[in-house]
Parts: structure tokens; sequence; C-alpha cells
């Protein structure tokens, strides 16, 4: 049984004191975490006062992002292991803005995954879709090479503490959303990918968003799809009451 997911990802909005209210405006509106979770990512300067905010809530609070590195000379990086001991037990990594703004290449973004899970993390990875490519003179999927990059070298045991996020680029912000059937053909591919590399009971347990323009209007027809197991919303997660409506959608 795969517990469906409902997550925010607030991107560069919002300062310390809306972010708290917002949380205090939706704690004690979430259903309990066995049954659907709930979670926000955040710019780093809210997390820890929207930890403290959502004590003894379901709610989760996310990084948006996390360096390889636990500590050194790396100015305006965030520490994963720092980011474990305020009480940040989930981060989003390569999110589409990353690699596009940031330059952030599937080599960093595997030893990113890597250092949050050593740290006790657990990573949302992002898996955008823009086009096809060769690879090796066959065509090989976008998605399947993201994942097989993104999520090289990890153990059984390391990749059960993965979620990851279709996001096809152009859906991202755009309001148009890939239509239903769409969006579960790309989390199903990613399926079939983990379960080539790690067989069919890790792949069935492992948790695939989707993400890229969901609203109200979309998110029905979206839980639906079996190969969808939740969605990474971006705009329409930043009011406390739409959130709430795709919490109880
Ligand atoms: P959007 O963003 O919902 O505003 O399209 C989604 C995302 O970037 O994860």
């Amino acid at each position: 049984m795969r517990v469906p997911i409902i997550a925010g990802n607030w991107k560069m909005h919002k300062d310390v004191q809306e972010a708290v209210s917002f949380i205090e405006e939706v704690k004690n509106q979430l259903p309990p975490a066995d049954q659907l979770e709930t979670a926000i990512a955040a710019p780093t300067l809210c997390l820890v006062p929207m930890v403290k905010a959502a004590e003894e809530s379901p709610l989760k609070i996310m990084a948006e992002n996390c360096y390889y590195k636990n500590e050194g000379a790396y100015t305006g990086e965030t520490s994963p292991y720092a980011l474990y001991q305020a009480g940040i037990h989930h981060v989003i990594l390569g999110h589409s803005e990353r690699r596009t703004y940031f330059n952030e290449t599937d080599e960093l973004i595997n030893k990113k995954v890597k250092a949050a899970l050593a740290n006790g993390l657990c990573p949302i990875v992002c898996c955008d879709d823009t086009m096809r490519r060769r690879v090796a003179g066959k065509k090989v999927h976008w998605v399947v090479s993201r994942i097989l990059a993104d999520l090289h070298g990890l153990t059984n045991d390391e990749i059960c503490h993965v979620t990851i996020a279709y996001e096809p680029s152009w859906a991202i912000g755009t309001g148009e959303s890939a239509d239903p059937d769409q969006a579960a053909e790309g989390c199903y591919l990613i399926r079939q990918t983990i379960s080539d590399m790690y067989g069919d009971e890790v792949a069935n347990n492992v948790r695939i968003l989707y993400g890229g323009s969901v609203t109200t209007s979309n998110i029905n027809a979206l839980m639906a799809k079996n190969d969808i197991d939740g969605v990474l919303v971006g705009a329409a997660s930043l009011n406390p009451e739409t959130f709430l409506q795709l919490v109880h959608h």
C-alpha cells in the first residue's frame, strides 16, 4: 500500500511570518499521515520556524534543495546534516528550476541524493521531461536516462526512502497540466525503470508523484490514476485554503 502524498513546493515565495501563519491556518485540518501524507517545501530561511509551528501536526516540512557535503568552505550552500539536525527530514532534489537556472547535472543530483540519504533525509527526486534523446544508438526515453543517472548506485534500502516526482518541464508553472493519461504514463515509465533496477517489489513500494500545474480542478482526475501516488504542487499550494482543498480533494 503506497500512502498518497500531497506536497506543496513554495519555491522562492513567502517570508518567515507568512510561512508560519500558513502553518497555523492549516495544521489542525490535515488528515493523519497514515492515510494521506501532507508536506510543504519552503525557502531555507522559513524552515526552522515552520518545523516549530508544525510540531504535533502531521505536516512534513521539506527543504527545496541541499548540498552534498555536510560542512566546509561552500559559501551559500545548505548542509544535509544541518537540515536533519534542525528537524527537517525531507528535501526536494533535482527540480527542473535547479537544473535549468542553476545548471545542476544528473551527476550532481546523484551526489546530493546519496548525501541526503546518508544523513537520514528522504528526498523527493524530480524527473523533468523535455525531449527524447539517443543513447548509444538506441532511442531511450529522457525519463529513463534521468532516473538511471539520478538514482545510480543507490542500495535497495536507500531507494525505499526515495520518492520521485515526474514533472514535464512544459507543464511547470504554465497552467498547462499534462492530461491524466500522459501524467500516468510518465509515472508508469519511471516505475518500470525502478523495476528494472531493483525488481518489482521495490518498484511497487516507491511512490511516484506528478507535478506541473496541478490545481483544485485537475487533482481528482490525476489522483484517480493507479500509477500516480500523489502530486507536487507549486502555485496552487501558496494559499492555505487552496492547499486544504487539494488535501481534501
Ligand atoms: P506548478 O509547479 O504547480 O506551479 O506548475 C510545480 C513544481 O514546480 O513542482
